[in-house]
């Protein structure tokens, strides 16, 4: 080829290659089938123009259009919670099992959610699902699951009592659960009207007593799951509740199905069942472990009933739950234990044994880190107040925003002008990643 003013040979953009030579790259040609050609596309021309402009040398051109593509095809990063806080809402709640995330990939493609096989009818949506929910808590005659425990919330709500009926709740439960919003302000915007008795420190049966009338919907109980009062206070039991004759619903936040000892204050779908609720309603991503949805759990025959009502309203199909939930719940309820749970029943020795060895590793690598005990949380909203013995590797101050930006990011807690990176609500298979990430931004 013959031009009027030939570059000379040594001009970097005369090597800069083909587009389509780059994109034949096989990691390109991996990437591509990964995240859409397009986006591969837009890479290799940045990478070009940055050969072009002398800022990387032309045969560098597939490695930096590499480096700048992300590892999978969503923005959302995967992150180590080292801030011993179990479920921390800001970095997803609770971490699938295996077998959940299995589940995942199963229901992924077309799948019988809603197929009865045998007749090639229509089957009941998710059967399988409820069928693992109602044999993991005894007493629940039926259950029904919505995208989240405040959609359970609103959706018995405005069933039961979303004409302008009346739903009666001591005033000590009157919460706000997060993100400023409140449990009141969310029932009333399904059209039922509350009808707080009692005060915020003391509620007694008869102020449940006096309020009950023709108007009545349900009592509700809302677990107060994120804080605790101390004092002279009084609430009224379940169980008192249930012999007042209107229905019970009972919000247990947490999904806790059965109960756990390091828990003794926290409510379990079970045993609220046995006590006489009528309704239970939980949220799948806390202390069940499972993905974000919210359980409708109902006992006895009227409960049963009731749960029947609810899942005919017709704003259940609103708040109705995709497949990879129901798969993901499934998987949860009635597979190996959930790393929720496993991260609840784990041994403070270990822990520690764990934080030594990371530590000593650390050290070896001339990075400032020492073993410490800890106190780790259980966060969520949920069991405020309980602490779980647990054990940390501790750094200088400034690994906390350092560790965010490495790669997978961790997320420490800062603590009397340190770095706790702490092990309770990590598996055992997450330390070698924790201290490569920790070895790779030393000094950062
Ligand atoms: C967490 C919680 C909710 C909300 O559940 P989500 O699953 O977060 O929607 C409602 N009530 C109580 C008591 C809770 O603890």
């Amino acid at each position: 080829m013959t031009t009027a003013h030939p570059p000379r040979a040594a001009d970097p953009r005369r090597r800069v290659p083909r587009t389509d030579a780059v994109l034949a790259e096989p990691e390109l040609v991996a990437a591509a089938a990964r995240l859409g050609r397009d986006r591969v596309k837009r890479a290799v021309a940045a990478a070009q123009q940055r050969a072009r402009d002398g800022v990387i040398d032309p045969s560098g051109v597939a490695a930096d259009a590499l480096a700048a593509l992300p590892a999978a095809a969503t923005g959302i990063r995967p992150v180590l919670n080292a801030s011993g806080v179990l479920l921390h809402t800001n970095i997803g709640r609770a971490p699938l099992s295996e077998a959940a995330v299995a589940a995942l990939g199963t229901a992924a493609g077309t799948c019988d959610v809603e197929l009865d096989l045998a007749t090639g009818a229509r089957g009941v949506r998710g059967a399988s699902a409820v069928e693992a929910l109602r044999r993991a808590v005894p007493g629940a005659g039926a259950a029904w699951v919505a995208n989240n425990g405040a959609a359970a919330l609103a959706l018995v709500c405005a069933a039961l009592a979303g004409t302008g009926r009346e739903i009666v709740i001591s005033r000590g439960q009157l919460v706000e659960i997060g993100d400023g919003f409140r449990i009141p302000e969310l029932i009333e915007s399904t059209g039922a009207r509350l009808r707080p008795v009692g005060t915020t420190n003391r509620t007694h049966l008869r102020d449940y007593a006096d309020a009950v009338g023709p108007d009545t919907a349900f009592l509700l109980a809302v677990h107060p799951s994120n804080f605790v009062q101390r004092g002279f206070v009084s609430e009224v039991s379940v169980r008192e509740l249930a012999g007042l004759g209107p229905p019970v619903v009972a919000d247990i936040g947490s999904g806790l199905l059965a109960p756990h000892p390091l828990l003794p204050d926290e409510p379990d779908a079970a045993g609220t069942l046995a006590a006489g609720a009528d309704l239970v309603t939980a949220s799948g991503d806390k202390l069940l472990g499972g993905p974000q949805a919210g359980l409708v759990l109902g006992g006895g025959d009227r409960g049963t009933d009731l749960v029947e009502r609810v899942r005919r309203f017709p704003l259940a199909r609103a708040v109705r739950v995709d497949k990879l939930t129901l798969a993901a719940l499934e998987a949860s309820v009635a597979g190996p234990p959930t790393p929720v749970r496993e991260f609840l029943d784990a041994d403070p020795a270990a822990l520690r044994a764990r934080a030594d060895a990371l530590a000593a590793d650390l050290a070896g690598a001339g990075i400032e880190a020492a073993a410490v005990d800890t106190a780790a949380g259980v966060g969520g909203g949920g069991a405020p107040g309980v602490e779980l013995p647990s054990a940390a590797v501790a750094l200088p101050e400034r690994y906390a925003a350092a560790l965010r930006a490495a790669d997978p990011p961790v997320l420490g807690r800062v603590a009397d002008g340190r770095c706790l990176l702490d092990l309770r609500a990590l598996p055992p298979s997450a330390d070698e990643a924790l201290a490569r990430a920790v070895r790779s931004v030393r000094g950062g």
